[in-house]
C-alpha cells in the first residue's frame, strides 16, 4: 500500500522523540521546553509536528500544551504524561510515554502498558473493537488500577487525528470490526482503583483546529487564517506556533479574534473528575490480515 512508507516513517521518528523526550522529562524542568524539545526533534529527523506535543501533569489526562511564555515547571513526585503526534505528507503517528517520578504510582504506568500490550496482541483483521476494549480493562484491572472509561483510542486518516471510529478503553460497548490497512491510535488511561475513571473539561490546553473559513475583519486575522489554513490544515496547532509567525499585540488581537468568530476552536484540557493521577500508553498500529504493525515500536 502506498501509505504505508510515510505511515512508518512517521511512527519510526514519533518513537524517536518519544524515546529522547523520556530522558528529557526531569523535575523542576519547564514545560516548554519539553514541548519545544519534542517538536524540534520531530522536525530535526525529518518530520512535522501532527498536534502540539502535549505534556499532561497528574490529574490532567490529555491536551495540555504550554501557551508562549509558559512557566509551568514539572513538579517533584508528579506523573507526567507527554503525547507525542507526527506527520509525514499527512500520514500520522501518534505514541505517548509516561514518565513517573513517584514510585508508589509505578503500578499505574504498569497498568496502562498492559492494557496497551494486551490490545496490540488481540489487533487483527475482523477484530472488534469492543472486544479490543474488553481486553484493555481486564488487563488494567488485572493490574489493581481501572481505565479512564471517556477517552479512546481512534482511528486516523491522512491529515485527521481522529478519524471517527474509536477503540474504547472499557468492556460493554458496541464497536465495528477493524478492517485491514486501517489505523489506530490505541491509548489505555488507568488510575487508581477509587478514582472516578472519567474526564471533564478543563482549562483552555493551548491547542486549537481550524474549524471553518468565515469572514473576518482584519487585515492580520485574515493573513492568519491563511497561514494556519496552509500549515496545517485540519491538524491541531499551538498558539504558541502562530503567535512567532505574528508577533506583537497584533498577532494577539488576530487570534483572539479567529476565536471570537469560530475560525478556530479551542479544546480544553481534559481532567480525571476526581483529580486522581493518571497514566497514559500509547502506540499507533496498521491492521493486518493476522495481527498488526505497531509503527511507534
Ligand atoms: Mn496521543
Ligand atoms: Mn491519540
Amino acid at each position: 500500500m502506498e501509505a504505508t512508507k510515510p505511515l512508518m516513517e512517521a511512527g519510526r521518528i514519533a518513537a524517536k522523540a518519544r524515546e529522547e523526550a523520556r530522558s528529557f522529562v526531569d523535575v523542576g524542568k519547564p514545560v516548554i521546553e519539553i514541548c519545544d524539545f519534542v517538536e524540534e526533534t520531530i522536525k530535526r529527523l525529518g518530520g512535522e509536528p501532527a498536534f502540539p506535543c502535549n505534556v499532561d501533569i497528574d490529574s490532567v489526562a490529555a491536551h495540555y500544551t504550554s501557551p508562549a511564555g509558559d512557566t509551568t515547571i514539572i513538579p517533584q513526585g508528579s506523573l507526567v504524561k507527554v503525547d507525542i503526534g507526527v506527520h509525514v505528507d499527512g500520514y500520522i503517528a501518534d505514541t505517548a510515554v509516561t514518565v513517573c517520578f513517584e514510585p508508589s504510582r509505578m503500578g499505574l504506568v504498569e497498568a496502562a502498558e498492559a492494557g496497551l500490550d494486551a490490545a496490540i496482541s488481540n489487533v487483527r483483521t475482523g477484530a472488534r473493537a469492543s472486544d479490543i476494549g474488553a481486553t484493555i480493562e481486564r488487563a488494567i484491572r488485572g493490574r489493581g488500577a481501572i481505565p479512564i472509561r471517556n477517552l479512546t483510542g481512534h482511528m486516523m486518516t491522512r491529515y485527521l487525528v481522529h478519524a471517527g471510529q474509536s477503540i474504547p478503553n472499557i468492556s460493554g460497548t458496541r464497536g465495528q470490526a477493524l478492517m485491514e490497512g486501517e489505523v489506530y491510535a490505541i491509548e489505555p488511561f488507568a488510575v487508581p482503583q477509587d478514582a472516578a475513571g472519567n474526564v471533564t473539561d478543563g482549562a483552555p490546553s493551548n491547542i486549537y483546529q481550524f474549524r471553518k473559513k468565515r469572514n473576518v475583519r482584519g487585515d492580520a486575522a485574515k493573513r492568519m487564517l491563511k497561514f494556519i489554513q496552509s500549515s496545517y490544515r485540519t491538524l491541531p496547532f499551538a498558539s504558541r506556533w502562530v503567535l512567532c509567525k505574528f508577533p506583537g499585540s497584533g498577532g494577539s488581537e488576530a487570534f483572539s479574534e479567529l476565536l471570537g468568530s469560530k475560525c478556530i476552536y479551542s479544546y480544553p484540557q481534559l481532567v480525571e473528575r476526581s483529580h486522581a493521577p493518571v497514566a497514559q500508553a500509547e502506540h499507533t498500529v496498521i491492521v493486518t490480515g493476522d495481527g498488526c504493525v505497531v509503527t511507534t515500536a
